[in-house]
């Protein structure tokens, strides 16, 4: 199955990261600060909730998480730019729950979310080679509508550097129809990955991040 491609996953690099209790603390409030908001959480925010003794404290720990890639954390700024899978900055992967956008930074992040916050969510998103519209409704686990009927989405392999968010996402995404995903691939001699059907992007955004919260 195509999904097996996928290795290295938030989901992994979690368990990798072995956090302490107070750093998976502090990981779940920005995700649930993200799911409400579409922002992280500042640091004074942090160092409240967490019951931090100082700001430093709670900057070492977002560097902490920045350096495990579980959020991508700009120390000069003292701000939290994403978390996988949500971004601060908009990005063309609109995920909309309970009348919010969100902000998603790839398409299997946008269809992992709803697994995640286990609600229904409408995906709302554009096909990387000719800008259509693209739109994936979810409830109960489940794809209740999509469109266009061919909708297929792209993993690269390619990771060449940094954290996830700033390389390989910005490759993920959606095609209308597997022409569009040829048509993308033939201007990029090389571009190594895997074609997803809508089915198994969905199962990967599900596998990914349904147990981020549990
Ligand atoms: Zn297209």
């Amino acid at each position: 199955m195509a999904i097996t491609a996928i290795v290295d996953t938030v989901a992994r690099r979690l368990t990798r990261a072995k956090l302490s209790e107070v750093e998976d603390r502090a990981r779940r409030y920005i995700l649930r600060h993200f799911a409400d908001t579409g922002r992280g959480p500042r640091i004074p925010e942090i160092q409240r909730h967490l019951q931090l003794a100082s700001r430093e404290d709670a900057s070492a720990m977002l560097t902490k998480l920045h350096a495990v890639d579980l959020i991508v954390y700009d120390a000069a700024k003292a701000s939290i730019a994403a978390a996988y899978p949500f971004s601060a900055k908009p990005t063309s992967h609109r995920v909309e729950i309970h009348n919010r956008t969100l902000h998603a930074l790839c398409a299997i992040d946008a269809l992992g979310i709803p697994f995640m916050l286990d609600t229904p969510a409408q995906i709302r998103s554009e096909c990387f080679w000719c800008h259509a519209a693209v739109e994936v409704d979810v409830a109960d686990g489940e794809i209740r509508a999509h469109r266009p009927a061919g909708l297929v989405a792209w993993y690269p392999e390619k990771d060449s550097c940094g954290c996830v968010a700033t390389s390989r996402c910005v490759l993920i995404n959606f095609f209308c129809t597997a022409d569009h995903l040829a048509a993308w691939r033939d201007t990029g001699p090389g571009e190594q990955g895997t074609a997803l059907s809508l089915d198994d992007a969905v199962e990967a955004g599900r596998m990914i991040f349904e147990n981020l919260l549990r």
